[in-house]
């Protein structure tokens, strides 16, 4: 066992990263590209999506385009983009942060990086390659720069995932902590750091809520409230017809 650089939670060597953190990181890397499109269509003049999805935010700039979409989307640059000469203003473009760490990523696995179509492309190869990432001394370097740019996103976009709390307790810990966030293909424990799939949730929530539901018509009952429990009662005993 060694600790997670990022979070300092337990972590199986030689990995540098748990798989917690592994999960935001892959989140962020798919979450990237779906945020271009916005990004791209913040770019016009006085532009900016609804609020989310569904709301009203809109803003007008006095530009011909927006600056601060301008220096996220960045000039389409032909090579790797290091800022050597130090001749950056700002902060780096999303294709700079993520083509520096590509490059970084291929170093580290001895071949050349593939030629690829740019803009958040990168993103897809360093998606393919974390589980060498999260082995990587850089981990929380390259974490830190993605929650960057992720944040700087988002102020942009004002679109941010949600994340919708799931019913059934973390079959690790027993805590409520279980819950899916958008555009990330697991449910994640906030409280062990437990993943589970979709299925495996399903197939977990399908064994203990039975359960749950018995446990807490005994608590009412206890509690001397038998009408609420004579009701409950009722309900379950409906949708179990129903069902
Ligand atoms: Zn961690
Ligand atoms: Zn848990």
């Amino acid at each position: 066992m060694t600790l997670c650089l990022i979070c300092t939670h337990p972590a199986e060597q030689p990995r540098t990263a748990c798989t917690r953190c592994e999960h935001r990181i892959r989140g962020w890397l798919g979450e990237i590209p779906r945020q271009m499109v916005l990004l791209t269509a913040s770019l016009e003049l006085g532009t900016r999506p609804a609020q989310g999805y569904g709301g009203t935010g809109r803003a007008h700039s006095p530009l011909p385009v927006r600056g601060d979409v301008l220096s996220l989307l960045g000039p389409a640059a032909p090579g790797p983009v290091r800022d050597t000469a130090g001749d950056q203003g700002g902060p780096p473009p999303v294709h700079a942060v993520l083509h520096a760490w590509a490059d970084q990523l291929a170093e580290d696995l001895g071949h050349l990086l593939p030629p690829i179509n740019p803009r958040g492309a990168y993103g897809a190869y360093l998606a393919r390659h974390l589980d060498h990432t999260v082995r990587a001394p850089w981990i929380a370097l390259f974490h830190a720069e993605l929650a960057d740019l992720v944040r700087r996103i988002r102020a942009v976009t004002s679109t941010e995932p949600r994340r919708r709390p799931a019913d059934a307790p973390c079959p690790g810990c027993d805590a409520w902590g279980l819950g899916r966030t958008d555009w990330e293909t697991y449910l994640d424990c906030e409280v062990c750091g437990l993943l589970l799939t979709v299925d495996e949730y399903e197939t977990h929530r399908a064994t203990v809520m039975p359960g749950l539901a018995r446990t807490a018509l005994g608590i009412l009952h206890a509690t001397a409230v038998p009408e609420l429990a004579h009701t409950a009662l009722g309900i379950t005993r409906t949708v179990q017809e129903a069902s």
